[in-house]
């Protein structure tokens, strides 16, 4: 019927499902049980399917689409760009990459202002470890257990979760060493905050100096995918004594952080703390197009005044990438989205924290600005979760997805990770759209209580 979502290539709803699981490969899944829902148009917080139904986004799809869905604007912006310029080779000067480098200038942290643009945040990772190595003449990269950092070689093989198990024997190397998360509601060391001391913090320390040849530290400021993992206030203040003192780099992986997320432009400015280099992608553009930033400070650009920056890629700094991000920064800044993030965080705690009250299969919620993690336990004193990353790879179904399709049929998505709930809306969600995502887990959660 015309009330239905029409696309331009006039399929149905049934071919189109029918191809994709065909013809193309669903990623982190059993290919046999992949079953897609036709997403067929997108509105504001929305996401509208081939029958017309919509779905609060309550993860921002992949904790990305940070302005909301279609915003006209940056639509525009890519229209616009196409007439005027759509590709150019990266050794040449365009208008659009001088307008985005001025306005980065205006939120970056204060002292990075060198930026190198690729098309993800996986590729932006690969261009600061190459960075890294280059400016220090070292070759380490120590990474952290619990961190995502991206699916290409480089990436994966820093990145401290099991999906990096797949590249395995020898996905870890060369070159990086695994040290502890900051993960205070599980510790690795079993110790207690405040009493540890940040112990996970001088761990680090311990690492740098019986590694030889460390050129970098790569962190998430507050970790993603792996449950929105806030570190205590004193940890990045201290880790960035301890690279300063031994000559490290410290890398900010902010693919998932930035972009007013956390209720900060960029997450490492809630502790004060410059990194040397900051990775970005994700909301850069509200992920309209692919675009990922490896930015650096001044002193390591320098470096590369007078050496070879042996670096590049066809579509770096690509124009049709680059100008829905300057019209991704104007919304924001008219919007005011980054104060508005952080103005609805105490709203989603306080009720975050009322349904923990109300479900003893919640751990612990935690997280800030519009970010947020509900942890599922079988049991509050032991913290076990209800299911591992082995259940996920051998297809057993997972609680949380159960619950997840549950929330799906009401008409909210949301992101489910193993054992937990990434909360993590648009940033122009209302406090009504809030209440009404809380509220349909509130609803399923009974099948984990
Ligand atoms: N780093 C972090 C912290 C991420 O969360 C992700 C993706 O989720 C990446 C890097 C990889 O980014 P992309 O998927 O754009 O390659």
């Amino acid at each position: 019927t015309d009330t239905l979502p029409q696309n331009m290539h006039g399929m149905t709803s049934e071919e189109i499902v029918d191809l994709t699981r065909r013809l193309n490969y669903g990623t982190w899944r059993f290919q046999k049980s992949w079953n897609p829902v036709h997403i067929a148009d997108a509105e504001d917080c929305y996401i509208i399917d081939g029958a017309g139904k919509r779905y609060l986004d309550f993860s921002s799809q992949l904790m990305c689409v940070n302005l909301g869905h279609k915003n006209p604007v940056v639509v525009e912006s890519i229209a616009q760009q196409a007439r005027e310029l759509p590709y150019a080779m990266p050794g040449y000067a365009t208008a659009t990459r001088a307008e985005l480098s001025k306005l980065l200038l205006e939120v970056l942290p204060e002292g990075i202002n060198k930026f190198f643009f690729t098309t993800s945040g996986t590729e932006a990772n690969e261009a600061a470890f190459k960075i890294a190595r280059m400016y220090t003449g070292k070759s380490k990269i120590i990474a952290r257990y619990r961190s995502y950092h991206g699916s290409t070689s480089g990436s994966i093989a820093a990145t401290g979760d099991p999906r990096r198990w797949a590249m395995e024997p020898g996905g870890k190397g060369p070159g990086v060493v695994f040290g502890p998360e900051v993960n205070c509601y599980r510790c690795p060391m079993k110790h207690t905050y405040p009493q540890c001391g940040v112990a996970c913090a001088d761990y680090i320390e311990h690492m740098i100096r019986n590694e030889s040849d460390v050129a970098a530290v790569l962190l998430e400021p507050i970790v993603g995918t792996n449950g929105v993992l806030v570190p205590p206030d004193e940890y990045f203040p201290k880790l960035r004594k301890i690279c300063d003192e031994n000559g490290v780099l410290m890398i900010a992986d902010e693919v998932m952080t930035g972009w007013g997320r956390t209720g900060k432009w960029f997450a490492v400015e809630h502790w004060g703390v410059t990194p040397d280099i900051l990775v970005t992608a994700k909301g850069i553009t509200s992920a309209y197009v692919p675009l990922g930033l490896c930015a650096t400070s001044e002193k390591i650009g320098d470096f590369f005044l007078d050496h070879y920056f042996a670096h590049g890629h066809t579509y770096e700094a690509h124009p049709m990438t680059l100008a829905p991000a300057v019209a991704t920064i104007h919304e924001m800044q008219r919007l005011n989205l980054v104060d508005r993030a952080a103005e609805l965080a105490p709203y989603v705690e306080s009720k975050l924290r009322a349904l923990k009250e109300k479900h003893r299969s919640i751990g612990e919620v935690r997280g800030k600005g519009l970010f947020w993690a509900v942890d599922l336990v079988k049991n509050r004193e032991t913290k076990e979760p209800f299911n591992t990353y082995t259940d996920k790879v051998s297809g057993a179904p997972l609680l949380v997805d159960q619950i997840a399709g549950k929330m799906f049929a009401d008409g909210v998505a949301i992101q489910a990770w193993v054992s937990h709930f990434v909360i993590a809306p648009p940033l122009i969600v209302t406090k009504e759209e809030l209440d009404r995502g809380i509220d349909a887990l509130d609803k399923h959660l009974s099948l984990a209580d």
